[in-house]
């Protein structure tokens, strides 16, 4: 960072958390500035954020979208294709990367950035989910918080993390809590029939497709719990999670002393991606703030694990550890997608996933080629099985 202006390399900046974040540099034009963006296939935002922006480099995964961004922009680093997302982190000035990519596309990325010696604002949870160790590894004793959480019960769970060294010790547990998604309350007959769009409807938060059909079965807090783990070096046996339908404590550090410390807030993403982007300092955000009358009462229960087999079956595989994890998260991407395609039931979902996991025998995660391999094998396995 040079003279408190950080430079911000926006991955996925055509989705929701990557357009929350262009909000951000929006309100602190002084602050934040954008050194490059990228998108998968939505070239017209794209176009509209690049003229906004002004980005020295960007990334469009087609190669005809990329020829159109290069007529419309001359001066401008395009990147596009097989390798450019990776080549993008390796080669733009930038102080800091949000990686808000969707999917194990996020992983190699954030493994550059790391590798680069920057900073990371991440919200692309499956990053950590599938290489979490070996994240770690590149990290190593790196005092300086190389990987700062967007998401919103990781980033409350820093936000009440003390800052002192050594807090490690002081730490009981740490509660992540969860809204428990639109099927909460269903009666377990009623999953098999559940529909793409009433999945899609979240009843607390809006994010892109994928993480809403993720947090309608759990398997989202599964994968935070994951993400918990790698982040704030903390073991399973010490990671709770919490239901609790109004959204509004956003996740809580419970202390040796019998202490809870919690954060909250109204669900609103851009406090978290902001945080990350500022960290250790905190910017102002004008709007509406939360008024604990209004939301009259705060409700807590422990998540049903029969319901839910999702979140079982993720913390299951990340306790496994090696490529575990990867082999769950790929069979998720892949049944996630057979389902909002209406190829598959919602309880097709968790049936993929739990047969993969089973299928899988986990090899030590120790590097990028070993983590893809599982998750290239996986995909390959169901898609064999689902091809029409
Ligand atoms: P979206 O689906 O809204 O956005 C994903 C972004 O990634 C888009 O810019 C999309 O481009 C781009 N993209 C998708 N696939 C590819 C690909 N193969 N190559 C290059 N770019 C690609 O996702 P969200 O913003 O909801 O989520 C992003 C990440 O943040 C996920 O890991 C999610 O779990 C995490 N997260 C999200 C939260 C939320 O509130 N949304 C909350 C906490 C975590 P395009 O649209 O142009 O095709
Ligand atoms: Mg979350």
């Amino acid at each position: 960072m040079v003279n408190n202006h950080t430079k911000i390399l926006i991955l996925g900046s055509t989705g929701s958390i990557g357009k929350s974040a262009c909000n951000c540099v929006r309100r602190f034009k002084y602050r934040f500035s954008v050194a490059g963006l990228t998108a998968g296939s939505n070239v017209d935002l794209l176009t509209g954020q690049i003229r906004e922006f002004s980005p020295a480099s960007i990334y469009i995964t087609g190669s005809q979208n990329a020829d159109l961004i290069k007529d419309r922009f001359k001066n401008l680093s395009v990147y596009s294709g097989d390798g450019g997302l990776e080549q993008i982190v390796n080669e733009a000035d930038y102080d800091i990367l949000l990686n808000a990519l969707v999917g194990a596309v996020g992983f190699r990325p954030t493994v550059a950035a790391l590798k680069r010696g920057k900073r990371v604002a991440l919200a692309n949870k499956e990053s950590l989910v599938i290489g979490g160790d070996y994240i770690r590894a590149i990290i190593g004793q790196d005092n300086e918080r190389r990987l700062l959480p967007v998401d919103s019960e990781h980033s409350a769970i820093l936000q009440c993390l003390p800052s002192s060294p050594g807090h490690h010790n002081t730490i009981e547990s740490i509660i992540l809590t969860a809204s428990g998604g639109p099927f909460r309350s269903l009666p377990k007959d009623k999953f098999a029939s559940i529909t793409p769009e009433q999945a899609l409807n979240h009843p607390t938060w809006s994010m892109g497709k994928k993480i809403t059909i993720d947090s309608s079965t759990l398997m989202n807090k599964g994968f935070e719990v994951i993400e918990a783990h790698h982040l704030f070096a903390t073991p399973y046996d010490k990671l709770r999670v919490c239901v609790h339908p109004q959204s509004i404590v956003h996740s809580m550090v419970e202390f040796h002393d019998g202490a809870v410390l919690a954060q909250l807030g109204l669900p609103d993403m851009e406090l978290p991606i902001q945080y990350a982007l500022s960290w250790p300092n905190r910017l102002p955000i004008p709007g509406k703030r939360l008024n604990l009358p209004d939301i009259k009462s705060l409700d807590f229960s422990d998540p049903d694990m029969d319901r839910f087999p999702c979140m079982r079956l993720c913390i299951d595989a990340g306790k496994t550890g090696g490529t575990a994890p990867a082999a769950v998260n790929a069979a998720n991407e892949v049944a996630v997608d057979l389902f909002l395609n209406k190829r598959i039931g919602y309880t097709g979902i968790s049936e993929i996933v739990e047969s993969a996991l089973n299928e899988h025998t986990p090899l030590k995660a120790d590097s990028v080629e070993v983590i893809e391999d599982a998750d290239r094998e996986t995909r390959k396995k169901i898609l064999n099985k689902y091809r029409s």
